[in-house]
């Protein structure tokens, strides 16, 4: 079995992850650590979870293989060296950290202790952008020419907290959702980011100087060049995942999402066909690459250096809006 401690009484966590965990067979939440005592317990009872803790030593004390991280961003680097000490595997939330030189030391980290890092970068384990994938890997858009991405979304009232008021938190529309598409890019298309441009806005829904609104322009290794849209203001829009080549193009509807969901449809000059694609749950299949890491069976669906990749895109952006350039993405690894 796999023994769980739960880093963070987050949303995402009782929406998502405590499901995938327990999908798993062996897959055991043995406890829950929160800042506060009392929503320790409050969300340990909610959930049916034995043991309610507010230190990261009785978390990491309490007979536990591996520890899911989901607290806000500036605490994941610290908790995560912790657990690393600990010799507990880890799955941690994106962003691995605030930089992508701190996220770099917990790869190194659990390089060096011989533990699994994995980043919780769901998009990777949807249907849609498997089949996306395989399609271009099969050549069947021919060469793959420009993406463009489409996942600008309303935040949910419940979530309108931290991202959108705590520059120190690592709040802002960047280092939440750019840095999943960054990600969903390298791989979908196989291949990997070298430039980007930013502009970013705050369009009146987060203060703090933090943005809730970016545009990004990318250029990646093979000559693509790529647009990414994200936001938490749009009410009133579609996601979409879009790649065309020189003999077809990919059209992904509605699959910037948490959820199995979306269309592929495949156009070429053949036509139209609608490709089909598996509908289980991200976070159980992520889960499930996760064990199977921890067991010595290849390797989590996005690893920690795949964490180090989508922070430094992501800081490449922000770098970008302030200095009104295109900005070199270099993750140093
Ligand atoms: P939440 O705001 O729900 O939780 C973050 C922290 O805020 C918790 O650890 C908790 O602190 C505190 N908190 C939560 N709810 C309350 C409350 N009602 N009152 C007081 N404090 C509260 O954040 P999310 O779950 O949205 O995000 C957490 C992490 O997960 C982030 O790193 C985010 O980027 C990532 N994320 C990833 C997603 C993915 O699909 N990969 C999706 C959503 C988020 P404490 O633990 O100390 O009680």
């Amino acid at each position: 079995s796999v023994r769980w401690g739960l880093i963070g009484a987050s949303t995402i966590a009782k929406q998502f992850m405590i499901n995938a965990i327990r999908a798993q067979e062996g897959g055991e939440i043995s406890a829950v650590m929160s800042s506060s005592p009392e929503r320790a317990k409050a969300y340990a009872a909610e959930n049916s979870i034995p043991l309610a803790v507010s230190t990261l030593d009785d978390l990491l004390g309490a007979g536990i293989d591996a520890v899911y991280i989901s607290t806000t961003n500036e605490l994941h680097l610290e908790q995560a060296q912790a657990a690393i000490k600990a010799g507990k595997h880890v799955l941690c939330e994106k962003p691995l950290a605030l930089t992508s030189a701190d996220a770099r030391t917990m790869v190194a980290a659990a390089k060096a202790a011989g533990i699994v890092l994995g980043t919780n970068h769901h998009l990777r384990n949807a249907g849609a952008h498997r089949t996306m994938r395989d399609a271009i890997s099969a050549g069947r858009i021919g060469k793959p020419i420009a993406a463009r991405v489409f996942h600008s979304v309303y935040l949910p009232e419940n979530l309108q907290g931290w991202r959108i008021t705590k520059p120190e938190a690592g709040g802002g529309v960047v280092l939440d959702i750019t840095v999943h598409d960054a990600d969903t890019l390298r791989f979908v298309l196989g291949d990997d980011p070298i430039e980007i441009s930013a502009f970013t806005q705050s369009a009146g829904m987060a203060g703090s100087g933090l943005e809730d609104g970016a545009m990004c322009i990318w250029r990646f290794k093979s000559g693509l060049i790529a647009q990414s849209h994200e936001g938490f203001t749009t009410k009133f829009a579609d996601t979409g995942f879009e790649v065309h080549g020189s003999e077809g193009s990919l059209i992904g509807k509605n699959v910037m999402t948490q959820k199995p969901v979306g269309t592929v449809l495949l156009r070429t000059a053949k036509g139209e066909e609608e490709l089909s694609f598996d509908h289980e749950d991200l976070y159980v299949r992520s889960l499930r690459q996760f064990h199977a890491a921890i067991s010595g069976k290849g390797q989590p669906s996005a690893t920690g250096e795949d964490g180090v990749w989508s922070l430094a895109s992501a800081e490449a952006a922000l770098q970008s809006e302030k200095s009104g350039k295109a900005v070199a993405i270099d993750p140093k690894l």
